[in-house]
């Protein structure tokens, strides 16, 4: 009989502080599409807590449940005695690594991929390659499509095309400030990261991390960001040693793995000697803030304080407002914003993208409903979820139905590929972009970060 594993042990408390209400039913997007009791947290603490009493073992079945979450973190809102159910679910899946329950195909491609960075252009140029070569030409109805290991494709899923070249291997190593440096004072990054004001208005360099699926898969994404952090006034680094942060290392429950990747990281970014570290990636922004030093023990984090971009952007008093475009002339997009989780929940970062979008004068804003639910996407639930993540995502298409917009932004390249293959689905001609593309539309080079062949983006965008 296996134990609970160390870091269940270590969190056996937080799971005892569940009184059983049911309040997390409510918001979980599984639980509503499958209506069982272990879809929703309570069920799962059900669980968590008979295996640390030693009345159920790491088995098969618990294995699956607890792999069935989005890690969305809706529950953890809702309860009333605020128990930690993402770090608990988290803890779990560690335990079930400890004793040897990690498929495979997971592991080589979580610890040998992602860990070597340098690995993962070549293996984005072959996929690159397959797709271009062998999707493109096979009827939809091929027997073929079958046997491609992602799901969802047989079923004509909107998947994203791994870039030929992949944003690190052309990027500067630092691309300087448009205009000079910011007039703010120089920072010092210290353990007072309370005023992120402050701190993001007297930034005068910033560090761009970039994620494994912004670098592959959203290369103009990434350059869109570090155009518009120029833009801003800030010099921008893009430390090449930057590997992947972790988030799939550590959502698999492999925290010796996702550890090295940390301290990779922390080595890469503090090496840069900037002031901050920016992300367009809300999961590679939860981590680098949070889970290398809550998580994983890393003391003291990156060292640096870690912004969002719209979140930066937003502190940088209006700088996002291209001073190149003519306001009064642009023709307004309809825009509504799908708030991701990991930035929402995750962060606390509501309100600042909603600003950046608010302050672009070609952005006829409107809210849509329930947009802090999660869109089914949940990194890569979504490949072995397919099915039961489009359910989730046709709520999601709904809302984006009756908001009636042209376009969704959002923070995430988790949410854009999911969002993408959700409106493709459901027949809307709506497109699906980052908060940078669309700030990246005033810079007299519209659609920079709106990979080509899109659909109705290429319409909206004028690209
Ligand atoms: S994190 Fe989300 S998907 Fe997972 S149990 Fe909680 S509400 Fe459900
Ligand atoms: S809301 Fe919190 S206390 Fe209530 S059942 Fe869910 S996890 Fe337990």
């Amino acid at each position: 009989m296996n134990g609970p594993g160390r870091e269940l042990e270590l969190r056996r408390e937080y799971a005892e502080e569940c009184h059983s209400c049911g309040n997390c039913r409510a918001v979980c997007p599984i639980f509503a599409e499958v209506w069982t009791e272990d879809a929703a947290a309570r069920g799962k603490l059900s669980l968590i807590r008979a295996v640390l009493d030693g009345g159920l073992d790491l088995t098969a079945i618990f294995d699956e449940k607890i792999q069935l979450c989005l890690d969305c973190k809706a529950c953890r809102d809702a309860c009333p005695n605020s128990v930690p159910v993402d770090r608990l679910i988290l803890a779990a899946r560690s335990g079930l690594v400890e004793a040897g329950r990690f498929p495979f195909l997971k592991r080589i491609i979580l610890r040998q991929f992602l860990r070597r960075g340098r690995l993962l252009p070549p293996v984005g140029r072959t996929a690159s390659f397959l797709q271009r070569v062998v999707l493109r030409g096979l009827p939809r109805e091929s027997a073929l499509r079958q046997l491609l290991p992602v799901a969802g494709i047989e079923r004509g899923r909107v998947l994203p095309e791994f870039a030929a070249r992949a944003f690190l291997t052309g990027a500067p190593e630092v691309a300087e400030a448009v205009g000079g440096a910011s007039p703010g004072g120089v920072v010092t990054p210290g353990p007072a990261d309370d005023d992120r004001e402050a701190i993001a208005r007297a930034a005068r360099t910033a560090a761009f991390f970039v994620g494994c699926a912004t670098n592959l898969l959203y290369p103009g994404t990434a350059r869109a960001i570090v155009e518009s952090l120029r833009r801003s006034g800030v010099a921008v680094h893009v430390p090449r040693d930057q590997g992947c942060c972790g988030t799939p290392v550590i959502e698999a429950g492999d925290f010796v793995t996702a550890r090295a990747f940390a301290v990779q990281n922390v080595a890469a970014l503090g090496d840069s000697r900037v002031d901050v570290v920016v992300t367009g990636c809300a999961s590679c922004g939860l981590t680098l803030k949070k889970k290398y030093n809550e998580l994983l023990g890393i003391d003291g984090g990156i060292g640096i304080p870690v912004f969002d971009f719209a979140e930066f952007l937003a502190h940088r008093d209006g700088s996002t407002i291209p001073a190149d475009t003519d306001a009064d002339e642009a023709p307004k997009v309809r825009v509504t914003y799908h708030e991701p989780c990991q930035l929402s929940r995750g962060q606390g970062i509501r309100e600042e993208p909603r600003s950046v979008l608010g302050s672009l004068p070609w952005v006829e804003f409107v809210e849509m409903r329930d947009s802090d639910r999660c869109c089914g996407g949940g990194g890569t639930f979504s490949l072995t979820n397919y099915d039961l993540a489009s359910a989730i995502g046709r709520r999601k298409a709904d809302a984006i139905r009756e908001a009636g917009v042209e376009l969704v932004v959002t923070e995430c390249p988790s949410c854009v590929m999911q969002l993408r293959d959700v409106v493709a689905q459901a027949g809307l001609d709506v497109a699906v972009v980052a908060v940078a593309d669309l700030v990246a539309m005033g810079y007299g080079r519209a659609g920079v970060g709106v990979v080509a062949g899109t659909g109705p983006a290429t319409e909206v965008l004028g690209t």
